[in-house]
């Protein structure tokens, strides 16, 4: 029997295997075993999976399970399982599950009494907040903000009050703008980029979000990210802080602009429709 679970002859069991995050020697004992030991391995990009268990001689049987065929394949999976296959799951790097595909797995095999047993291993995320020197004792992991940028100042604002280290993971080409929305809902904190973690080109870029958004701007960084906020210092409060009408006076005095401009901006610092920010301020005054 692989690991230390209840799996028997009749039921199967899923392994939830954790692979490097982009150095191939970051990978545990257990899991290469298990690797050795599983009837198939469901994996998110094969062609990835290959790659890897090539490179530690394993021969597998690999199905594809990603976002885009889950709700067909998790059925299909424990079908196996309940026939008694032992079966792996792997995503392209890191933890399996955690902002990649297999929840929906999990749960299934847990309705069906399967066991499900986690292999730890390398996840960016950890990985990048030990190295950040951020406060570690408590922190929130959000995953992927919204893509478009009035939801994401929206779940920016609903994080402005948060004590806690934030840890994001982002893609490249959104991260100037990730960073300017921060910058404008949380206020200056302190920030990291971990970018290419455990790669050739590893770097943690430290600095204010406004330095850091200033070195985006000035050579934008390529490669795997991942962004950690620290809590505000709590002297400078962000703008989303105080209340629309406040920020609007704000804006009024500071850019010498008239109340539509300053409202327009204020409502674009939050993420909210003109319509509702109008509707916001005249609440705020009654
Ligand atoms: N499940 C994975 C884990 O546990 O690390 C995360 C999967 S998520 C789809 C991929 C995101 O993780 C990337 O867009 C990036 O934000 C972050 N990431 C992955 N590898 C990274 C690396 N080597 N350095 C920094 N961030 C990384």
């Amino acid at each position: 029997m692989i690991g230390a679970n209840k799996a028997t002859a009749e039921t199967g069991c899923l392994y939830l295997v954790a692979t490097p995050i982009g150095n191939l020697e970051d990978i545990t004992l257990r899991a290469l075993r298990v690797l050795k030991e599983v009837d198939l391995v469901a994996c998110e990009d094969t062609r990835q999976t290959q790659k890897l268990l090539n490179h530690y001689g394993i021969r597998k049987r690999l199905v594809s399970y990603h976002e885009h065929n889950e709700l067909t394949r998790a059925p299909e999976v424990v079908i196996e399982l309940e026939q008694g296959a032992r079966a792996a799951l792997v995503s392209d790097a890191g933890t399996p599950v955690i902002s990649d595909p297999g929840h929906r797995l999990v749960t299934l095999c847990l309705r069906h009494h399967i066991p499900v047993v986690p292999i730890p291993g390398p996840s960016a995320l950890v990985a990048a907040l030990a190295a950040s020197g951020m406060p570690t004792e408590e922190f929130l992991f959000v995953g992927f903000l919204p893509a478009r940028s009035g939801e994401r100042r929206r779940a920016l604002v609903d994080l402005a009050a948060e004590p806690r280290t934030l840890i994001f993971y982002e893609a490249p080409h959104r991260l100037e703008d990730t960073l300017k929305d921060a910058l404008e809902t949380l206020g200056p904190r302190p920030a990291v980029i971990a970018r290419e973690v455990t790669k050739v080109h590893e770097e943690f870029i430290r600095g204010t979000l406004g330095e850091l958004l200033e070195r985006v701007r000035r050579k934008p960084p390529r490669g795997e990210m991942t962004l950690l906020i620290g809590p505000g210092s709590g002297t400078q409060p962000a703008a989303t802080q105080v209340s629309l009408a406040a920020r609007v006076a704000q804006i009024m005095r500071e850019q010498n602009v008239d109340r539509k401009a300053a409202l327009k901006q204020a409502a674009r610092e939050r993420g909210l429709p003109r319509r509702e920010a109008y509707k916001q301020l005249l609440d705020d005054r009654s």
